[in-house]
């Protein structure tokens, strides 16, 4: 499978949305994003074909989920792996609860997604964490990853780094897929949850790409001929980019450092003091940082992917 094939990919960008990201990117000379991405396209693209491929013969698509999870089923296991990693965690989660910062919205629309205020955060120094209950396997995956978006906060209260902080909530869902193994949880469903991330993955993979290209030609010809658009619209579709930089950036560093730490290169203080480094830095140094840490290779990044792979499949041959 390589980039062209586009079958995985559901909700594809436009002509026209790349249009409007040459356009931000040519007009605005002094953009810290125009220029990241000026600086790292070569990186980018040449990263994005690597991991593309590698994570295409991993996914492995949806699987229904049919096992019911209480509200009690889930949060039981999400303790007992806070525990399982450092009783700091459990506290920090019980607090979380206590002082009604983790919202558990029972009701909600099909589509509504976890996630963490930020403004909140940002305005009144509270947490507010949204947590829509699908009453499946899915729910530990939840409560687990913006519970450690959380751990991100605290270092530098003054920084907005829901651009960066994607990186550590994803390392901990491959954490918590190991210790649901050891519980002997659905194996399918639990693989289902690692394939959502992988599904992401390739998403945003073949979109970067896709922009990268076009880019690429445009910026070569420099013949760019624009209607005019609202500033709204050029905004939107930034962020959409900025948005699929950040995941698949988070996402392959993730799936390297679940790699190096499951073959003892690091140790989960290792990843403490990478999150602690990400807080002290700008978006767009840290995003540097993650680029170019450790000048991970392309063939630690295929061998890392075809690693979690083989976790994904020794999972399925296990007994129940
Ligand atoms: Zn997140």
């Amino acid at each position: 499978m390589d980039l062209n094939d586009k079958e995985i990919i559901d909700d594809e960008i436009t002509q026209e949305d790349i249009d409007l990201m040459m356009q931000v990117l040519v007009e605005n000379e002094e953009d810290l994003f125009a220029e990241f991405f000026r600086d790292n396209m070569e990186e980018l693209e040449r990263r994005i074909e690597v991991a593309y491929n590698s994570a295409s013969e991993v996914y492995a698509g949806d699987t229904e989920f049919e096992d019911y999870y209480s509200l009690t089923d889930t949060l039981e296991l999400v303790y007992e792996f806070l525990d399982s990693l450092n009783p700091k965690y459990r506290k920090e989660f019980d607090r979380l609860f206590i002082s009604g910062e983790m919202d558990i919205l029972s009701e909600h629309d099909i589509d509504d997604e976890p996630y963490v205020d930020m403004e909140t955060f940002k305005e009144k120094n509270l947490l507010n964490i949204h947590i829509p209950l699908d009453h499946n396997l899915y729910d530990v995956y939840s409560f687990v990853h913006e519970f450690f978006h959380t751990t991100n906060c605290y270092e530098d209260e003054n920084t907005d780094k829901q651009f960066l902080s994607e990186m550590v909530p994803i390392f901990y869902e491959f954490l918590l897929f190991d210790f649901l193994r050891t519980k002997e949880v659905n194996q399918l469903e639990n693989n289902r949850c690692i394939d959502e991330r992988i599904g992401v993955f390739l998403d945003t993979a073949f979109d970067l790409n896709e922009m990268i290209f076009t880019m690429k030609e445009a910026l070569k010809g420099m013949n760019l001929d624009y209607e005019e658009r609202s500033s709204e619209d050029t905004e939107r579709l930034r962020f959409l980019m900025e948005d699929d930089i950040k995941y698949f950036l988070a996402i392959t560093t993730a799936i390297y450092e679940y790699y190096e730490y499951k073959n003892g290169g690091i140790s989960l203080k290792n990843i403490d003091e990478f999150n602690r480094k990400l807080n002290k830095l700008d978006d767009f140094d840290s995003l540097n940082y993650i680029l170019h840490k450790d000048d991970i290779e392309d063939e630690d990044i295929v061998k890392s992917i075809e690693y979690l792979g083989e976790q994904l499949k020794n999972n399925m041959s296990m007994k129940r």
